[in-house]
């Protein structure tokens, strides 16, 4: 994670380097990922608490956290029936007033803990005043000595914790890790603007025992600093490697195939297409090879996209691999673009999991190791674009010749696969398409190594979305109006969480089939969820297409890409199961014709993160609000998956707030590279 010079600081010992730790007390340190000196004094506090002035237990207010130092005076356990519960109370006196602590389940070690004439102090808020009273406060006995000077007559860090390690053992622990260690926190070896940030070995002393509440995020946005440092050194030297290595294939194309394309395509280029285009075309003639991001809402058209890219390859006697998250997609790209390429004489071949067009052709070895051959005969050889699902590079399929692979929705594919696509790759030029708009504190981080192009114009000629969230009691009403809408010829998509019921509060498509059946009846009802056979889901896609089905009740897998552009109203149940940026991309399969369409969510969901989650959608059709949105609410671990999100451990940083140290920190690698 850091840059190679930090490899042997003494700062990588165990945390038993640090006295009072022996095997024990690393085992439970263990459990909070604590395993070297170094991880325990990056351990950052859950809060602080100010003792330096302790509040009168006279003067505590209801329901107000507060900090209390008191005696005890009286201790025991309560019971109230015999056979029942055991709760365990104490009364704490501090001279101004007395302050009663209840715990409802008592523990055995607690009468010996909490003896009478210990002082302790007492962190809760109270539920009551008359008498003063604190429910399961947390506390902390005070001791002479060390304790003068650690735990109290400062600001204290409460750390988080486990089973087994107090806050004092906790705090007890950094502090002599810090005295012990603090001469070997180093300045790490890209400089940073220490005019603005305090020195390393500052900042983890304040942000463990800070002089005032305000030296702690002062001292987080140092530390944060060091790791956005840390992570754009490893992206952009990892980028500057790759450059060393790899000469770019040319493949910027003359143009021979993607005029033909342009005439028969039926619409023009948006101004926004035009401009990536031409962003692609420069990459592609270029002396390395593209690693690009194109991002774009939801029908933005990154298909038309894709196949101009793929002409580019094309043109220049390279074959084209695109790879699409679900055989659904896969099977309408292959039939867009036989449609589109067939005329000019491209072969177009699938390759999915569960059926190829291509015969015995595709079972020879791909090996992306290899740099690929130029060609060099002049007469132009027959040139493909495979497509397929992420068999197409699981498998051993032979892609010879390959000069462009795209990826489409690439949220569905994860960093790791690209990455290893990346490294695999000698090198083809890569185009990776998200409708997930990319907040841009993750643009420069997980996605720092691809260079970024948006398309951020949607087509002319589309219909408004308008969104409505609902309770399940008016669906009644709901049904009624799709039945209306699919009378004046539209079409709609009925979607739910699961394909199974396992719950009964969480609906399933199994099940609700046939209320919808009957809901929407006299019309024709389409089912399609993943443990479909894909021949199956092909049929009922087709008739949904060739509008012969109405409506079709769907699971989640009709979120990405599929294209019906006279579907105009979306019926989503339980809502609240799918994250926003999901549920966007579902809406997203509406809208795309001339027709005003219509998304109604349903959730009976009272909870107020819910309904304003759900609102976020009522408000706004923009993509990249929604997806920031959602990663606040939710964290970058939701919005990548698990997988995307631990590769990169930050204790300080904050991938929703830190925009700008991320920028700082990327200028700054930037410049040292
Ligand atoms: P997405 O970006 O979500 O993948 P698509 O590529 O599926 O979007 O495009 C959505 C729809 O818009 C398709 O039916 C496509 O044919 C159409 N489309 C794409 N570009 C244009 C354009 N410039 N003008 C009009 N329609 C377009
Ligand atoms: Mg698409």
């Amino acid at each position: 994670m850091s840059p190679p010079e930090n490899k042997i600081s003494p700062l990588a010992a165990p945390v038993t380097a640090v006295w009072g730790v022996g095997e024990e007390r690393a085992k439970l340190l263990a459990r909070l990922e604590i395993f070297t000196v170094e991880d325990l004094l990056l351990h950052k506090p859950r809060r602080y608490e100010d003792r330096r002035k302790f509040l009168p237990i006279r003067d505590l207010k209801l329901k107000e956290a507060a900090t209390v130092r008191g005696k005890i005076i009286a201790a025991g356990v309560k019971r109230f029936k015999k056979g029942t519960r055991a709760m365990f109370e104490c009364v704490f006196d501090d001279g101004t007033a007395h302050l009663h602590c209840r715990w409802w389940q008592a523990q055995p070690w607690m009468e010996d803990w909490f003896t009478v004439g210990r002082e302790f102090l007492i962190f809760g808020k109270p539920d009551s005043l008359k008498p003063r009273n604190i429910d399961h406060p947390e506390t902390e006995l005070v001791e002479p000595g060390e304790d003068e000077f650690i735990h109290v007559n400062r600001i204290v860090p409460i750390h988080p914790l486990t089973d087994g390690l107090t806050a004092r053992v906790m705090r007890t622990l950094v502090w002599r890790a810090l005295e012990k260690f603090e001469a070997q926190i180093t300045e790490p070896a890209i400089a940073l603007d220490l005019k603005a940030y305090p020195a390393k070995a500052n900042a983890v002393r304040m942000i463990h025992f800070p002089e005032e509440l305000t030296d702690v995020e002062f001292a987080r946005q140092r530390l944060a600093l060091d790791e956005f440092v840390a992570l754009q050194f490893q992206i952009q030297s990892r980028r500057k490697k790759f450059e060393a290595l790899s000469k770019g294939l040319p493949c910027g194309g003359d143009n021979r195939l993607m005029k033909p394309f342009l005439t028969q395509l039926g619409f023009k280029l948006t101004a926004a297409q035009s401009n990536v285009l031409k962003e692609i075309r420069a990459d592609m003639s270029g002396t390395h090879p593209m690693r690009r991001l194109l991002q774009g809402d939801v029908g933005s058209g990154k298909t038309a996209v894709a196949a101009c890219s793929a002409l580019m390859a094309l043109e220049s006697g390279f074959n084209v691999a695109l790879m699409a998250p679900t055989e659904i997609l896969a099977e309408q790209h292959f039939r867009n673009f036989t449609k589109w390429f067939e005329p000019l004489r491209v072969k177009v071949e699938l390759q999915t999991g569960s059926r190829k067009t291509a015969g015995d052709k595709c079972h020879v070895t791909c090996d992306m190791n290899k740099p690929v051959a130029l060609p060099v005969t002049r007469h132009p050889s027959p040139v493909t674009l495979f497509i397929g699902t992420h068999a197409l590079f699981t498998a051993s399929f032979e892609l010879p010749k390959l000069g462009l692979v795209i990826i489409d929705e690439q949220h569905k594919f994860g960093v790791a696969q690209r990455e290893t696509l990346v490294r695999k790759g000698n090198y083809p030029h890569l185009l990776v398409m998200t409708a997930t708009p990319i907040p841009r504190t993750l643009g420069l981080t997980l996605y720092g190594d691809l260079d970024v192009s948006v398309i951020d114009e949607m087509p002319g000629g589309r219909g408004k979305i308008k969104t409505y969230v609902r309770a399940a009691d008016k669906l009644p009403k709901v049904w009624e109006f799709i039945r209306e809408k699919i009378s004046a010829g539209r079409q709609a998509y009925i979607v739910y969480p699961r394909v199974e019921a396992t719950d009964k509060d969480v609906k399933a498509v199994m099940k609700e089939f046939e209320n919808v059946q009957r809901a929407l009846t006299p019309f024709k009802v389409g089912l399609l969820h993943g443990r479909m056979k894909s021949t199956e889901k092909e049929n009922v896609m087709t008739a949904f297409r060739t509008n012969e089905i109405k409506a079709v009740v769907a699971t989640s897998l009709i979120e990405v890409g599929v294209d019906v552009a006279n579907a105009s109203v979306m019926l989503i149940e339980n809502a609240e199961q799918f994250g926003l940026a999901q549920l966007h991309q579902l809406r997203g399969r509406i809208g795309r014709g001339a027709h005003e369409s219509f998304c109604i969510l349903i959730s009976d969901a009272l909870n107020e993160d819910v309904q304003s989650r759900l609102k976020i959608l009522e408000a706004t059709n923009d993509g990249f609000k929604i997806a920031e949105a959602d990663l606040k609410l939710r964290g970058p671990g939701e919005l990548l998956g698990q997988e995307q999100s631990g590769a990169m451990r930050l204790r300080f940083g904050d991938l929703t707030e830190d925009l700008n140290l991320i920028r700082q920190a990327r200028e700054l690698v930037a410049r040292t590279l």
